[in-house]
């Protein structure tokens, strides 16, 4: 093997493989994207949009710590959608559908842009390694299909579906990483060699329709919001023109067909046995599981402005093309459809993720960290919150500096992460706001308040965003002490109709925001120089007020979260010694080997009785050793 000319080299163009290679390549090492196909990076392997409740916090994030998608996305995005808009701030998701092409395309060019990274086209067939000193297994390169071996001391593997990718539509299966895309084998072979616990997991896509077949007259349209709302702190607008997306959906035809045809689905014939991801069923799935249902919904999303492709939203199936075609007939709006491209489930291997640790690096292999669809997850945005974790860790730790992690207080980031290493997967694990405990803390609006000064730490954010992170910081400064000096006394607050405090106390400007319904606008005839916040700064003021009362009892929760986090428990410690917990206990702690008390906390069973001994023990432990 040549001398390492890379720092880290990332294996896969996929969503987690583009921030991860981008962030090795901002801390400053030499990084080098390996990927299939150079025209495939960025692809959207499934629909055509990005965010989504939960999903939207962690794009948010990802650009908090200056990743890609986030920017990307609001150059490719075509409408825009802050779901759950009625809602308090904890639970919106601002989700954006997207142009597929465009996405792709600026994806390339961000990545193209990038300084200190490298593209390179191959398939990795296997790991080169070497042992340490301590008689522990490290990673020192990748070996290509094509013969070439490079070098380097850190590896992040982002394989997606790829990994023995098995396709099914109707009766037929066929060998794929994705339609159209080769599957991996190698690879699959290498890290069963090496002992990881490999599981088989499955997902889904809906056949995609020739909009130009499509009789919308008889559809309702959903438009977007009016002035959309981006994705990323740095971007001041959106500026391409927007599109509607369409609704119809499935009715008793298409259900009748459906259940006629079951035994034909890949699902119900017994050919697939792997789970799926539960919340995004496939049409078969949701016929079945919800049988008292009349209808589900589809909604027709365009795939891009100068592309009559079209996804429908809602019907991913296995069934037989045949099938397909006359379900799709079955359909209000859809009887003419013609189909461009079948839907189909893929199979393809996972690692187990309690395989890693907080920075996605292999306990078993030292330098090899995995992220994305690899580790058991679906989606794009868990592709690129775990991508970016691992991307900064690799470039980190190639340079000898201390892991980046994020706990589950901090972002969804870590609460992500947490729930892969300490609990696993049976199966795609997607990301929800009920996950997070500290939802109300962890908003997609101040993701940057949260993360981007520990990116900035971390070396991962670039100059750019630093300054104009510090500068919002310094205006929300100046404008939260100049509303806690701004006060009036009750008989001022009752004359303009605002709540007065009934002890005769003075009541500060912050203080009357912390009251329902009372915004800044409000206030402005009695404090016109209210009116003159820059919109993120008057924002991030009315929602901080709003959630002032709850933060402190929040606060609190998270000083006890961050108490046992910080009480580590030793990586050799036996957990058939600890007394006092039950034999399946032991075996699960044993089995999942938490990194801290907190992490032991939250595995399934373990009670806090079983906690007090873990915490007993490894104290006993400590005054022995001492
Ligand atoms: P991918 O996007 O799969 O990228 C993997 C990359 O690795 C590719 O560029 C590939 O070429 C490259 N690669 C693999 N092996 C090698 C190798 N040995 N050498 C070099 N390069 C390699 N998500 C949802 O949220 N909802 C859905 O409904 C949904 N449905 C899906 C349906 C289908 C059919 C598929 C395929 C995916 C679906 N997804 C869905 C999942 C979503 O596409 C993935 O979660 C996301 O793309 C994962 O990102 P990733 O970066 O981990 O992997």
């Amino acid at each position: 093997m040549k001398r390492a000319r890379f720092d880290v080299i990332v294996i896969g163009g996929g969503h987690a493989g583009c921030e991860a290679a981008a962030a090795a390549a901002r801390v400053g090492a030499r990084t080098m994207l390996l990927t299939q196909k150079r025209a495939t990076i960025g692809a959207m392997s499934c629909n055509p949009a990005i965010g989504g409740l939960a999903k939207g916090t962690l794009v948010r994030e990802v650009d908090a710590l200056d990743g890609l998608m986030g920017r990307v996305a609001d150059v490719a995005g075509i409408q825009f959608r802050v779901l759950n808009r009625s809602k308090g701030p904890a639970v919106r998701g601002p989700r954006a559908q997207q142009d597929r092409a465009r996405y792709k395309a600026a994806m390339q060019a961000a990545l193209a842009d990038q300084a200190n990274l490298e593209i390179r086209e191959g398939t990795v067939e296997d790991l080169a390694l070497r042992t340490s000193r301590g008689g522990r297994s490290c990673v020192r390169g990748v070996a290509l299909a094509d013969g070439t071996a490079l070098a380097a001391p850190r590896v992040v593997l982002t394989t997606g579906t790829f990994l023995r990718g098995l396709i099914h539509i109707g009766e037929t299966r066929f060998p794929a990483g994705r339609l159209d895309d080769a599957p991996v084998t190698g690879l699959a072979r290498t890290l069963e060699r090496l002992g990881f616990r490999l599981g088989r997991l499955k997902t889904g896509t809906p056949p995609r329709l020739d909009g130009r077949t499509i009789d919308w007259t008889s559809l309702d349209a959903q438009e977007g919001d009016r002035p959309p709302e981006p994705f990323s702190f740095l971007t001041a607008s959106i500026d391409r023109p927007q599109v509607r997306c369409h609704v119809t959906a499935t009715g008793d035809a298409s259900h009748v067909l459906i259940r006629r045809n079951l035994t034909r689905s890949p699902m119900y014939s017994g050919a697939i046995a792997s789970p799926g991801p539960r919340y995004c069923p496939s049409i078969e799935d949701k016929v079945v599981r919800f049988a008292d249902r009349p209808s589900h919904r589809i909604f027709l999303e365009p795939e891009g402005l100068d592309d009559h492709t079209v996804y429908p939203n809602g019907i991913s199936t296995a069934l037989p093309e045949d099938v397909q075609k006359a379900l799709v007939a079955t359909i209000p709006g859809l009887e003419q459809a013609a189909i461009l491209r079948p839907g189909y489930a893929i199979e393809y291997d996972h690692v187990d993720p309690r395989e890693l640790d907080p920075a996605l690096e292999a306990t078993r292999i030292a330098g090899l960290h995995l992220a994305g669809q690899i580790n058991g997850t679906t989606g794009y945005e868990e592709a690129a919150a775990q991508g970016i974790v691992a991307g900064i860790n690799a470039a980190r730790a190639a340079a000898g500096s201390g892991p980046f992690t994020l706990d589950r207080a901090d972002a969804y980031i870590g609460v992500l992460i947490d729930d892969l290493i300490t609990q696993g997967v049976s199966e795609p694990y997607r990301m929800f706001s009920s996950r997070a405990e500290y939802r109300l803390r962890l908003r997609p609006d101040n993701a940057d308040r949260r993360l981007t000064g520990r990116g900035v730490a971390a070396g991962v954010v670039g100059s750019q965003r630093a300054r104009r992170f510090a500068a919002k910081n310094d205006a929300l400064e100046r404008a939260r002490r100049l509303v806690e000096s701004l006060g009036a006394d009750p008989e001022t607050l009752r004359h303009r109709g605002l709540p007065a405090d009934r002890n005769g106390r003075r009541r500060t400007a912050g203080e009357l925001l912390s009251h329902p319904g009372i915004d800044l606008r409000a206030l402005t005839a009695l404090w016109p120089v209210l009116a003159t916040f820059e919109p993120g700064v008057a924002r991030a003021l009315e929602i901080d007020a709003h959630y002032r009362s709850y933060m402190a009892r929040q606060d609190a929760d998270i000083a006890a979260l961050r108490r046992d986090e910080a009480l580590r428990l030793p990586v050799d410690l036996r957990f058939e010694a600890v007394g006092g917990l039950s034999h399946e206990m032991r075996q699960r702690l044993a089995a999942a080997r938490p990194a801290t008390l907190g992490a032991a906390g939250r595995l399934p069973g373990i009670t806090p009785a079983a906690l007090t001994a873990l915490l007993a023990h490894v104290r006993n432990g400590e005054t022995e050793a001492a």
